[in-house]
């Protein structure tokens, strides 16, 4: 055994910040059942409430027939299938771009997309509250690593005029996963053109949702679609779309260097074919499908009005990342606790994953909840604000 572990273990304990998994006995679904009881969840990334869809297990049963459920071998030798193939096409088409390439998860494409283009004479431009798999595939890759403060463009700008970087990439989240506000696309892309630099938009919380057909960040700003060849677009296929992975789309030069120098993608299994077949009909389901994306707005409104002079406020999010700020860590461990009593699941939120002083209860919605669920939500909520 290692010393130290279980000190280590110990000192979180003590601290109140020892992670435990819930264990779902259900599908991901609104209503989940732990533990022989059922709760009403707020917690999951499933916004569009396709993870249980009966379209998409049909198509995953389909998918299993025709390829059977292992795909074997990673894409560079032969677990490349055609319904992978398919899915890639049909992904690059959708968000507007010449090629896209699948990864395993969203946490692999971005070490992959980082590792593969970037060096020591590169320099990384992030946002400071980008996700976790943004800052750890900046590391990774041995570049300079200057973080900016959260949407503050003049610092970014004054680091890119500044910077004597062989390559420069601006790194953000497209819609920011602990705040759920939205990063100034056209103003990036403005800068980025100006110092030659190129621009990853992880999109993982913003494809399936923004845009009138779900189409993600770029389909959804005021003037319409922006492209640009200096966009890496990456998003996930966990959220959303219901299913499993991510890909990334952007010019074919990007995509073929990906496919050589990506270890993430060339040293690991393909994920199963059924997959890939199954997220066709998610993509379509994305598209065709509006009313989701009404419904979420609808929900968030909801929300907001029902929430509007509560103690605790709701930051200024419009999507359906809606993070209700209670400051204290206890407080947030204390609601969330309560909640649960009440049947009830909502993460509390604490430091270090979001800024000191800022603990919250992040608030999850998806186009499955029904307007009786939020009720319900936020009765509990009001009832409990009167007792802390
Ligand atoms: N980027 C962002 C912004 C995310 O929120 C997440 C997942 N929480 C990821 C990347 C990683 O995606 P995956 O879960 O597919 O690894």
């Amino acid at each position: 055994m290692f010393p130290g572990l279980s000190d280590q273990l110990r000192i979180r304990n003590e601290k109140g910040l020892k992670r435990k998994r819930l264990i779902l006995e259900s599908p991901q679904e609104t209503h989940v059942s732990i533990a022989g009881h059922e709760y009403l969840a707020f917690c999951s990334n499933d916004y569009l409430g396709l993870a249980n869809h009966p379209e998409l297990i049909h198509s995953a049963c389909e998918g299993a027939h025709q390829y059977g459920v292992g795909s074997g071998a990673s894409h560079l030798i032969n677990g490349h299938t055609a319904a992978h193939h398919e899915l890639e096409q049909a992904l690059a088409r959708f968000v507007g771009f010449p090629k896209a390439l699948l990864f395993s998860t969203g946490y692999m494409a971005n070490i992959g997309i980082m590792t593969a283009l970037l060096g020591r004479q590169d320099a990384v431009f992030a946002d400071k509250l980008n996700h976790a798999s943004l800052n750890d595939a900046a590391l990774l890759c041995g570049a300079k690593f200057f973080r900016y403060r959260h949407l503050d463009l003049v610092q970014l700008e004054q680091r890119l005029a500044t910077s004597r970087a062989r390559r420069k990439l601006v790194v953000t989240d497209a819609v920011f996963s602990m705040d759920g506000d939205i990063a100034p696309v056209s103003k990036l892309t403005a800068l980025c053109e100006k110092y030659q630099a190129m621009l990853l938009l992880d999109d993982a919380h913003g494809f399936g949702v923004l845009g009138k057909q779900g189409k993600g960040i770029l389909f959804s700003l005021d003037h319409g679609y922006l492209h640009t060849p200096n966009i890496i677009y990456m998003a996930t296929l966990g959220k959303s779309a219901g299913v499993f992975g991510a890909f990334v789309a952007a010019q074919t030069n990007v995509i073929e260097t990906l496919i050589q120098y990506a270890r993430s993608y060339i040293y690991t299994t393909a994920t199963p074919a059924l997959l890939a077949h199954t997220l066709q009909k998610s993509l379509m389901l994305i598209e065709l499908e509006t009313w989701r994306r009404e419904k979420l707005q609808q929900h968030i409104a909801l929300l907001k009005q029902a929430l509007q002079s509560l103690r605790w406020q709701l930051l200024p999010s419009q999507t359906p990342i809606q993070p209700l700020i209670v400051t204290e860590n206890d407080i947030a461990v204390w609601l969330s606790d309560a909640l649960r009593k009440k049947g009830i699941l909502v993460p509390a939120i604490r430091p270090p994953t979001v800024p000191q002083g800022l603990a919250r209860l992040r608030i999850s919605l998806s186009a499955s909840h029904s307007k009786e669920d939020i009720d319900r939500l936020t009765t509990a909520l009001w009832e409990l604000s009167r007792y802390s």
